[in-house]
């Protein structure tokens, strides 16, 4: 778990697990973008995880 604070006022915006975030500042209004590049080790994308990967993934949103 990791604690998302805003590079300007320092407020916790957020705790989360995630590889990259982007986040507004509800107090100052920065935007923050941050990646955690260096908790896990990347894991490649193989051609047959693409060719098993759902194709409905992208509706939504
Ligand atoms: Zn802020």
């Amino acid at each position: 778990m990791n604690e998302i604070r805003c590079g300007h006022c320092q407020r916790l915006l957020a705790r989360a697990v995630f590889s990259k975030i982007e986040i507004k500042c509800p107090r100052c209004g920065t935007f923050n973008i941050q990646s955690a590049v260096s908790a896990m080790p990347e894991r490649p994308l193989s051609v047959e995880s693409m060719i098993n990967g759902k194709p409905n993934a992208r509706s939504g949103f």
